[in-house]
């Protein structure tokens, strides 16, 4: 019983350390079974698994990570060594493989490598793999363990990051980040570079110490206001180096913010603008001053007219716009060479400058035009002196290199708000007052007044009508017959033109061809007169009168088309008349203003067989060298000394010498304007070899011409002067 009893009871201990026994290891089991599971979430979670292989069973485990790194589902197939070397980039296998075999030889006892895998889903990642190997106790390898990690996203990131430093570091723009209090956080090499401060020396500073004195507090106060309204402020800033210099800066300020909308920081980033803002400065210049005499040009000097009216009408104020003119500067130039004329401009300039006070403008507008802009004008008096004082200055004698010049100038004046209420008007009318006192005799200066303004309206009107009358051709030519002095019979005819008015009256050309040049409507109105002088003149040739040359007026402006040479051309070719019969006359100040020019033109013309002749000869200024030099035929007598002839003054003494000198260069000469018989046997008898005049005939429309034709034709050449006068009434 004793012995059944202990049986039962060594039983039952046994039953219940059995059980004890079950629980701890139950309880190891549960241990390990979390454990191991929050080892697995752990793997997960940081995209690592773990793998072992048995070197000597060549077995291979992995993880659930594992698989799910390689693009397998876990446990659905067991993976195999050769599974897995088929799954790296085929660029990387043979590395992954030498670095295995190398622990595995004993070279080293553990390694990390990094490579490319091809996923199951054919994307790529990148993976490092961390090995550690287990030896016996002879060193010989049992078993190789470690761990693979998906490091695709986190390089991603890094690579991103360290891309973005390089673009800081390597910035040509400077870049600095402040906290939102204003403290430098960061700047990077090319705010060194531009500022001349070091990174250590500015990060925890405030970037106000960069300021220049070249902004108020209030520039600063409304670009924070815009960074915090609208997030960004751009825009042109000066601030100071390190080593003093202010210099330009083109800036941008961001405000950066955080998940809550709030700014976390700010990022500015700027460049030196200094070699931009010069080149600008510079074509600036070139844009706005006239590079003679570094004054404003006309561009600048309406800009600053422009603002000048907005001033004066907010404070109710006067101004006055002179318009100025060098008397004879072109003379001086012509003559004494571009290089004089330049010193000259600069020499008036400086003196006009000394007569202004320092708020006033003073411009040059081209060529020998000033314009000067006098603000706050007390009265039109105070303008008047100004004018004089002006005017006293640019007449004192200028000593240019070795030659002593005495000019003038002519000033027009244009008041605000009286004469004209914007720039145009106030330009115009002053340009138009300057007109006038040349008109009224040069050196001298004139306000605009109602008068001008009346005179100016006639002008317009008259200018319409001009136009329509070109595109009418309501015009006429009138001929008046050069005499041979000799034969006394007519050798050639002048065209000359007449308007027809609209009360019948015809208008002569002084009073309308001044008007069509300044328009430029000469060029179609000379056009018209070349090409009907030219059909009339065959008429009369085909009626017989073959030796009759057609002398035509060509103006300034008419010569100084490009084409002019071929425009003749052409119009003989239509008309047909032989280049011989047609003459063109030509002025002295034409022909000198660009003596080497007209010498290649007259030329060309001499060379079509056309003849030419110097107009109004005497009241120029001709220099003989170039008188030589020009392919001319003959010289017309300005009918000014013509006029004195037979009577006591000088004019003889100059009609003498012009015919004598015509005679030397082998010209012939015309004397204009003859009257009077005196005139004429004064002429004769100097060796004058043609005349024109009243004395013969006035310029009479083309029937009565044909008329005169006849009669010369009838007369017995022996005659020794045809009284043409007989039945034509002269009038100017
Ligand atoms: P011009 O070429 O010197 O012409 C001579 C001017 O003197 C003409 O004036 C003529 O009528 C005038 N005249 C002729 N004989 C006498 C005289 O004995 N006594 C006086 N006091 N005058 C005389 P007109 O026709 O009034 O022409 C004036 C100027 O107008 C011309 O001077 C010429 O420069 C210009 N002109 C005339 N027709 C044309 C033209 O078709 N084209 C151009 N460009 N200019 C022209
Ligand atoms: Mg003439
Ligand atoms: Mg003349």
């Amino acid at each position: 019983m004793g012995n059944e009893v202990l049986f039962i009871a060594g039983g039952l201990l046994v039953i219940v350390l059995a059980a004890v026994a079950m629980l701890s290891t139950y309880r190891m089991y549960m241990k390990v079974r979390t454990q191991n599971s929050a080892l697995l979430r752990l793997q997960k979670n940081t995209h690592m698994g773990s793998w072992e292989w048995n070197v000597i069973s060549q077995k291979l485990w992995w993880s659930d990570e594992a698989y799910r790194i390689f693009g397998y589902i876990p446990q659905q197939f067991i993976i195999t060594d050769e599974a897995k070397y088929g799954c790296l980039h085929g660029d990387d296998h043979f590395k992954v493989k030498d670095k295995i075999a190398s622990v595995l030889t004993g070279d080293s006892n553990a390694y990390e490598i990094e490579y490319r895998i091809i996923r199951v889903d054919g994307s790529e990642r990148l993976v490092v793999e961390c090995g550690e190997i287990i030896r016996d106790n002879n060193g010989s390898p049992l078993q190789l363990m470690g761990t693979f990690h998906d490091v695709t996203d986190c390089r991603r990131v890094t690579d991103k990051q360290s891309l973005f430093e390089n673009v800081f570091k390597e910035s040509g723009e400077a870049i600095v980040i402040t906290a939102v209090n204003g403290e430098i956080i960061e700047v990077n090499d090319a705010f060194t570079h531009i500022t001349g401060y070091e990174r250590e020396a500015v990060v925890g500073r405030y970037p106000s110490f960069l300021k220049s004195d070249q902004h108020s507090d209030e520039f600063y106060v409304q670009l924070w206001q815009q960074v915090e309204l609208a997030g960004c402020w751009s825009g042109e800033i000066w601030e100071r180096r390190k080593d003093g210099v202010v210099f330009p800066k083109a800036l941008t300020i961001r405000a950066v913010k955080n998940g809550f909308d709030r700014v976390s920081y700010y990022i500015g980033v700027f460049s030196d603008i200094t070699q931009s803002k010069l080149i600008e400065k510079q074509l600036q210049k070139l844009a706005f001053y006239d590079e003679l005499t570094s004054l404003p040009n006309r561009t600048l000097c309406k800009d600053r007219l422009n603002h000048e009216i907005k001033v004066a009408h907010r404070r109710h104020e006067q101004l006055a716009v002179l318009f100025l003119d060098l008397d004879r500067f072109k003379y001086v130039n012509d003559t004494l060479g571009h290089s004089v004329g330049d010193l000259l401009l600069l020499e008036a300039a400086h003196r006009i400058l000394g007569c202004v006070r320092e708020t006033d403008t003073v411009a040059r507008l081209g060529g020998d035009e000033f314009m000067v802009i006098l603000t706050d004008v007390a009265s039109a008096q105070s303008v008047k002196l100004l004018a004089e004082k002006i005017i006293r200055a640019l007449s004192q004698q200028f000593i240019l290199q070795t030659h002593k010049v005495v000019i003038g100038a002519s000033i027009g004046i244009s008041l605000y708000p009286d004469s004209g209420l914007n720039c145009e008007d106030l330009i115009k009318n002053a340009d138009a007052a300057m007109y006038r006192a040349k008109d009224a005799g040069r050196n001298t200066f004139m306000f605009f007044t109602s008068e001008l303004q009346m005179a100016m309206s006639e002008r317009l009107d008259m200018e319409k009508k001009l136009r329509n009358a070109i595109e009418l051709e309501a015009f006429e030519l009138y001929y008046q017959p050069k005499i041979d002095l000799r034969s006394g019979k007519i050798s050639g005819v002048e065209a000359l033109l007449r308007w027809p008015g609209e009360n019948g009256v015809m208008v002569m050309p002084d009073s309308f061809i001044p008007l069509a040049e300044e328009t430029g409507l000469i060029i179609p109105l000379g056009a018209w007169v070349l090409q009907e002088a030219c059909r009339q003149a065959v008429i009369w040739r085909d009626a017989g009168f073959d030796k009759l040359r057609m002398a035509v007026n060509l103006s300034i402006k008419q010569f100084d088309q490009v084409d002019i040479v071929n425009q003749i051309e052409t119009v003989l070719q239509k008309t047909g008349l032989p280049p011989e019969l047609l003459e063109l006359e030509v002025t002295e100040s034409m022909v000198m203003r660009d003596a080497d020019r007209a010498i290649v033109i007259l030329e060309h013309l001499r060379k079509l067989g056309v003849h030419i002749s110097v107009d109004d000869f005497g009241t120029g200024y001709s220099s003989l060298s170039y008188l030589k030099r020009l392919p001319l035929q003959t010289l017309k007598i300005d009918s000014s000394f013509v006029k004195d002839l037979g009577g006591d003054g000088g004019d003889e003494a100059i009609v003498s010498a012009i015919i004598s000198m015509a005679n030397t260069l082998e010209l012939k000469v015309v004397a204009e304007g003859v009257e009077t018989f005196q005139q004429l046997e004064f002429l004769r008898r100097d060796g004058c070899s043609e005349a024109q005049g009243y004395l013969f005939s006035c310029p009479v429309p083309a029937e009565r011409f044909a008329a005169l034709l006849d009669i010369d034709r009838l007369v017995a050449a022996r005659r020794p002067m045809v009284d043409l006068t007989s039945g034509v009434r002269c009038q100017r």
